[in-house]
């Protein structure tokens, strides 16, 4: 360690999101450059409680740029939200001299590093997750990848459905946020989309698509958010799937066949698009830009393409309301939404 380097650490945290090994390779990088010493911290909050450090090298951040998921690894920890957890957590990070911290990861993370720059651990947020659910950014790391892995799927089913003139409901994910069903509907020309945002109306659906169908297209794809019908994701059985209650509706209420596809974690992986590495790499230097200055409790996030950072309590818990100019585009584009 070079002597008068000051120490920062950075972590992964919630949901992994492809982008997130671009934003730590910026974080290393940048922060290298302002003469910091950035240590990396396995498993997110659960590793920062057990001391889990590693340290960098150049080789292992640039063979991971294209990898979807975090080279470090991330995780949930309830302990974590509990005060002593905290400040165990803090305990370590001090010991190992470490001055600031980055936190790549969703909402919940973002409770957590608030706490920790409160209780005295100066801490700074980098939004990644792929459902685009967090407010005061215009987009979060990992949303333009998901969509162009739900575009690239669509495309497939699109060939078969067309063959055989069927309903497909192809199920995204978003539990409280419809950004993934509404941005990749508009994108592959869906002729529907239902969001949680929106109350379902199914007798509409199926009266749109009997439609769709009389005007002489046999086949339709439908994009549901996993979070439409409000079951919670992860204790749901597949009958209980958004996806799956839909296509039974319309099979029930038309003559139409319906098949249906739940594209799951899919939406997790993949290598990260070009938008979300430089998204990722903006965000990353501002963030350690923002340590560098002596300023923390922010978030670093992206408003009309330019950087901004704004107090992490105003990105926590509001929900981000879906984007009005789209939404209105996708009822001139789409029969049902
Ligand atoms: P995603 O949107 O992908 O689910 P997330 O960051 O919202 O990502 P969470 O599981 O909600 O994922 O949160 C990640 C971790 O942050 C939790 O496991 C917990 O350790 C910590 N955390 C969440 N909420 C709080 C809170 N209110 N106070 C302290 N820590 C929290």
């Amino acid at each position: 360690m070079t002597q008068n380097r000051r120490r920062i650490a950075v972590l992964t945290s919630g949901g992994d999101a492809p982008g997130m090994n671009a934003a730590i390779r910026s974080v290393v990088l940048c922060g290298t450059a302002l003469n910091f010493e950035v240590i990396g911290v396995e498993r997110g909050y659960d590793g920062l409680m057990r001391g889990s450090f590693v340290e960098f090298s150049q080789r292992v951040l640039d063979e991971n740029l294209h990898r979807g998921g975090t080279l470090l690894r991330s995780a949930r920890s309830h302990e974590f939200m509990t005060r002593e957890g905290r400040a165990q957590a803090i305990e370590h990070l001090r010991r190992a001299g470490i001055e600031g911290l980055v936190v790549i990861g969703g909402d919940g993370s973002f409770a957590g590093a608030l706490a920790l720059d409160r209780e005295g651990m100066p801490t700074v947020g980098i939004p990644g997750t792929i459902d685009n659910d967090i407010a005061c950014t215009d987009v979060s790391i990992g949303f333009d990848t998901a969509l162009n892995t739900v575009i690239h799927a669509v495309n497939q089913l699109r060939d078969t459905a067309y063959s055989h003139d069927r309903v497909y409901v192809v199920e995204v994910m978003g539990r409280n946020s419809g950004y993934i069903a509404l941005y990749s509907g508009l994108a592959v020309g869906a002729e529907a989309i239902l969001i949680p945002e929106i109350p379902e109306d199914l007798d509409n659906l199926v009266a749109k698509i009997d439609q769709v169908h009389k005007a002489g297209k046999a086949h339709s794809i439908v994009i549901v958010a996993e979070g439409v019908g409000g079951v919670p994701s992860s204790t749901r059985r597949y009958e209980e799937s958004a996806g799956f209650r839909v296509a039974q509706y319309i099979s029930e209420h038309s003559h139409h066949e319906t098949r249906v596809t739940i594209l799951g974690h899919l939406q997790r992986g993949g290598s990260p698009t070009a938008s979300d590495r430089l998204l990722a790499s903006r965000l990353g230097e501002a963030a350690v830009r923002l340590l560098a200055r002596g300023v923390s409790g922010r978030m670093v996030g992206i408003q009309q393409n330019r950087v901004v950072d704004v107090p992490l309590e105003d990105a926590i818990g509001k929900p981000k309301p879906i984007d009005r100019e789209y939404y209105e585009l996708a009822s001139l584009l789409t029969a049902v939404v």
